[in-house]
């Protein structure tokens, strides 16, 4: 008889069946997980490639899948591989991401492959193991010197807010002013989980790495010599696809003992994670804006108690859903408060104190009409400008003139797919859209009627630049040289190097006035700047949407929390540092909290209104979102909806709970060409709320297969932008 007979007959080979989290197209987005059949039993947690429908596509084991019967094995289908090599993603990873996708209403594969590095989906085996065998120094993004940099010695209010962190489980509210050294608790907070836990890793996340470089380099400094370049890692979409395969590997294999990362990093896979850091915790950055629209900052909590770890929010100014969870009586966080800053304490000497800025408000409703920069503003800057100071101003605006307006026949520089006008720039005489992006050269005539001259209407950064250096043409440096007046802004930046070019000629003091957006108020250690200004505020405090006032605060805080950060220059001529406001509403509640630097009171002031109108967070809210070609497709699958809902007896336990309001047009109606509607869901439980929306999503799914002129929906649960 023949030994070459026997062939390797599949039939009879052992045969396991998987159940595996892939990445499934949307209209099926209820099946959590799919079988699949291989010859070993993988693990749960290991990473695998998959065929589905006529594609291949990466995934994850989630566990054994029941034995199907005879018939339906035929068509399981066999996982094309398994990524053996690599550790599997552990238990807590795995709940994290399925508590992700229930949480905010995404299918199970989709979180779980979003939350890995696009580079791990497409290496092959082979690739994966060379990968894993490299472990390689210069894949360290944060490099740090050799020797530890000089720790302080904590201050009194660091050293108590120290104590309640070791002892306590938190969650905790880091509320410390600008200065008060939150960072250095971070730091030293870090630093005892280290101690305590031989291999304990530590996630810091900030909202935007790339315009706070001091933070990298502080926790550079302070972690690679002690635990070695590359246990410190950066995870940003900043990076190249080949560092962010290497600072997950890193952080996957436990490698990295400290991530810095954005809102991705919450997801990242930290077997050891021991502690996490929120830093700003209040930032929108927080929340993810498509996909799963998961919030950063609640993750982190919820990921922190899973692990087992402790965490840590930190703000100036807290979001008001964590002050609420603060609260003394029965709050679910520990508050820790640090209201001064370092070197401002009682007896600190004179030269040594960092008092906050004085805050002034001009009332623009006295000023002659039309003025930019108020005289006695002016006059200030001048003086700055004289004792070798320097002054940040701030405005809202990038571009030279938020729109162009033909006095003849009424036409403005709209843009034909948003509903927002387009921005007059002077540089490269472009009308540019900051919603779709449409830029085109400004026409010569008005398009409308041919009148020759279309005049800017209002000013943004790049006019204000220009007015300024008009303004301040006498100004002298106490060089005797002329005042020396930049800008940054998203159009100044936008050149790789930029940002950190002109960040560093603020610092070296080659700039005496700094002109630009937000930016400029991020967390950047500008120590001469003693004079902070705030053009134009105004228009957040009627803004419809609801937590305008507490952005406007927030942003107007950090802003003059740039001011006199370092007590030699703002005392050094015995003028304190200063913050300015131009506003029409000078008596505002607002401002006047903001004179006082008075946080706990102007959270106290919305928060009442907040519960006065059943708004979050005494409430919880839900937008279903849903775009189209046109408005009335959009609204009308959000009507039909919301008439499934109340159709559904299996719903109306939970909507007895819910307040299900009418379809509207989104606040920007049209965006990029797509028409947009929304329609709100509000409850005061948020376990009604949530079982609606799991309810809810099969009849979602089958409506959408009917309404095809809906192009786009969404369910984005509590949403921070309407
Ligand atoms: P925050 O993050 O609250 O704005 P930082 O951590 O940046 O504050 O601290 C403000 C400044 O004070 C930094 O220059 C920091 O190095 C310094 N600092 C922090 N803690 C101490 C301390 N205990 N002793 C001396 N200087 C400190
Ligand atoms: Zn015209
Ligand atoms: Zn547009």
């Amino acid at each position: 008889m023949p030994e070459t007979a026997a062939t390797p007959s599949a039939p009879f080979e052992p045969c396991h069946w998987l159940a595996v989290a892939v990445p499934a197209p949307a209209h099926s987005a209820l099946a959590q997980t799919l079988t699949y059949a291989h010859s070993a039993p993988l693990p749960a947690g290991t990473l695998v490639r998959a065929p589905l429908g006529q594609r291949e596509v990466p995934g994850v084991v989630w566990g054994l899948a029941d034995a199907p019967d005879a018939a339906l094995a035929a068509h399981i289908k066999p996982l094309a591989c398994a990524f053996t090599s690599l550790p599997p993603l552990d238990e807590n990873w795995r709940q994290l991401i399925a508590f992700t996708a229930r949480y905010y209403q995404r299918a199970l594969g989709e979180v779980a492959l979003a939350a890995l590095p696009p580079q791990l989906r497409t290496l092959d085996e082979a690739q994966m193991a060379r990968r894993l065998a490299k472990l390689a120094k210069q894949d360290a993004v944060a490099q740090g010197p050799a020797t530890p940099a000089a720790r302080p010695s904590p201050t009194p209010q660091q050293a108590a807010a120290l104590a309640q962190i070791a002892q306590g489980a938190g969650p905790f509210l880091l509320h410390g002013v600008t200065g008060s050294g939150k960072t250095e608790v971070y730091m030293r907070a870090a630093e005892a989980v280290l101690a305590q836990d031989a291999a304990a890793q530590v996630l810091v996340l900030a909202p935007e790495i790339n315009l706070t470089p001091q933070l990298q380099a502080r926790l550079a400094a302070r972690f690679a010599p002690l635990l070695g370049a590359g246990a410190v890692v950066a995870m940003h979409s900043g990076l190249t696809p080949a560092q962010r395969l290497s600072a997950w590997l890193a952080a996957h294999t436990q490698r990295a003992r400290i991530v810095l990362g954005t809102r991705m990093a919450v997801l990242a896979s930290m077997p050891a994670l021991r502690l996490i850091v929120v830093d700003e915790e209040h930032d929108p950055s927080y929340k993810q804006q498509e996909g799963a629209r998961y919030s950063a900052r609640d993750l982190a909590v919820y990921r922190a108690r899973l692990q087992g770890a402790k965490v840590i929010l930190g703000s100036a100014t807290p979001s008001l859903e964590s002050w609420h969870a603060s609260r003394p009586d029965g709050g679910k966080y520990q508050r820790l408060v640090m209201p001064s800053r370092v070197g401002s304490g009682a007896g600190a000497g004179a030269g040594g104190a960092a008092a906050l800025p004085l805050v002034r408000r001009v009332d623009m409703s006295r000023q002659p009409r039309g003025t930019v920069i108020a005289a006695p503003l002016l006059q200030a800057i001048t003086e700055r400008v004289g004792r070798g100071e320097q002054s940040l101003i701030l405005l809202n605006r990038r571009g030279w003139a938020p729109v162009l307006h033909c006095a003849n026949c009424g036409w403005k520089s709209e843009c034909p797919h948003c509903s927002a006008f387009r921005v007059f720039h002077r540089a490269d005489r472009s009308l540019r859209c900051h919603h779709c992006g449409l830029a085109q050269p400004v026409p010569r005539a008005c398009p409308a009627c041919g009148n020759a001259d279309i005049t800017p209407i209002g000013r943004g950064t790049e006019q204000l630049e220009e007015r300024l250096a008009a303004l301040l043409q006498t100004a002298r440096r106490p060089d005797g040289q002329p005042a020396r007046i930049a800008r940054m802004d998203a159009d100044t930046t936008r050149l790789k190097g930029a940002l950190a070019q002109q960040l560093a000629h603020v610092h070296d003091g080659s700039v005496d006035v700094l002109v630009g957006t937000q930016m400029i108020a991020k967390g950047h250690d500008f120590r001469r700047v003693t004079l902070v200004a705030a053009l134009n505020p105004d228009t957040a405090l009627f803004s419809s949407d609801f937590r305008a006032p507490e952005r406007l605060f927030a942003l107007l805080m950090q802003a003059a929390g740039r001011a006199g950060r370092d007590a030699a220059y703002s005392q050094a001529s015995g003028q304190g540092s200063e913050m300015w406001v131009q506003t029409e509403y000078p008596a505002h509640p607002l401002f006047e909290a903001l004179k006082r630097h008075d946080y706990p009171g102007f959270a106290a002031s919305q928060l009442a209104e907040r519960q006065a109108a059943g708004l979050p967070p005494y409430a919880h809210l839900a937008l279903l979102r849903a775009e189209s070609r046109t408005l009335p497709a959009a609204i009308a699958f959000l009507q039909d909806a919301a008439a499934a809902l109340q159709a559904d007896p299996a719903l109306a336990h939970w909507a007895a709970h819910v307040t299900c309001y009418p379809a509207v047009p989104a606040a920007m109606q049209r965006l990029a060409g797509m028409e947009r509607a929304q329609m709100l869901l509000e409850s005061p439980r948020r376990a009604a709320l949530q079982g609606l929306l799991a309810g809810w999503q099969a009849a979602l799914h089958a409506l959408r297969a009917r309404h095809k002129a809906v192009l786009r929906w969404a369910i984005d649960v509590d949403p921070l932008s309407f």
